[in-house]
């Protein structure tokens, strides 16, 4: 027997104010929304399983220049681009993730390789992309990822805190049931080479469990490190019976305990869907099976375009 699929992705969530934006610049981000939650449906409607759903959705994120993941990554202090993805099966809680990759075209699909591909479940830097190269996937010249504007915030600077957070995001519960995140990331503006934040570990920046939830965070990183985000939502409702918006709510409370803000898009086994953030507003989309796809930007969390 087979249930609705549901499907949603984010696009980061720092910065997002109407005076950041001009409307051309609202308009391409939330098409490019729609265009990651049409890739994800088509492999829904063809009854492909959640992972490949996620997977498609934050590819398409990735290939478009105007988030923080793929093209389009912030830069290092150093001035290079070092990216970080995950995914994560709830079937059977498989795994895999990459950090500081360089010239992988799809951090997200090397994240994959890694989960159905090999024994390990995090790969990184020249050791992630060797293997990335044995598995075929794309490799591209590391400027493929440059974009004017990314450059500009390096070389004005930027802070480490306070910036746009433009990772991408995707969560899905399938037409079976099973549960699926990806998160990936360029990381933090002029963050220190080497960095790692929470995309890509698992239980902090993604995590997936047939059994409860699955969660893709965006945000602060080291916060979400630290208060091992995604699983603690997993963890509330497994030992405290808590629902999935209560879960979120109080784990987006415990990161800003800590001094910090961010977001989280959820989906639980039952099909419940929570998208929530403590910043004023969140790159965001949602699809259900037969329904329209919304996208939004803005706050507050219930708005949609
Ligand atoms: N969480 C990401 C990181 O710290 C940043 C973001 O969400 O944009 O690398």
């Amino acid at each position: 027997m087979t249930r609705p699929y549901t499907l949603l992705i984010h696009g980061g969530c720092e910065g997002i104010t109407k005076d950041h934006y001009t409307p051309e610049s609202q308009k391409a981000h939330l098409e490019a929304l729609g265009t990651s939650l049409a890739a994800g449906r088509r492999v829904l409607d063809s009854r492909g399983h959640a992972v490949d759903a996620v997977l498609s959705a934050v590819r398409v994120l990735e290939d478009c220049p105007l988030f923080n993941a793929g093209r389009g990554s912030v830069f290092t202090r150093a001035g290079r681009i070092e990216m970080d993805a995950s995914v994560m099966n709830g079937e059977n809680l498989g795994a895999g993730a990459v950090a500081g990759i360089t010239c992988i075209k799809n951090p997200v699909l090397a994240a994959g390789a890694v989960m159905k591909k090999s024994a390990h479940v995090l790969l990184m830097g020249t050791g992630a992309e060797a293997f990335c190269k044995k598995q075929g996937l794309e490799k591209v010249d590391p400027k493929y990822f440059h974009t004017v504007e990314r450059k500009k915030e390096h070389l004005a600077g930027k802070a480490l805190k306070g910036e746009k957070y433009g990772t991408v995001g995707a969560v899905c519960i399938d037409g079976q049931g099973n549960l699926a995140a990806a998160t990936s990331t360029g990381g933090i503006t002029n963050k220190q080479y080497g960095r790692v934040g929470d995309s890509p570990i698992i239980g902090a920046g993604v995590y997936a469990d047939n059994s409860t939830c699955a969660v893709s965070c965006t945000g602060q990183g080291e916060l979400f490190l630290r208060r091992v985000a995604a699983h603690r939502v997993s963890a509330l409702m497994a030992f405290k019976q808590l629902s999935l918006a209560d879960a979120v709510a109080e784990v987006l409370e415990s990161i800003r305990d800590l001094g910090g803000k961010g977001g989280m898009i959820a989906v639980d086994r039952t099909g419940q869907v929570c998208l929530a953030f403590t910043t004023r507003g969140m790159f965001r989309g949602l699809v259900r099976e037969h329904q329209p796809a919304r996208v939004a930007m803005f706050g507050p969390p219930g708005t949609w375009a």
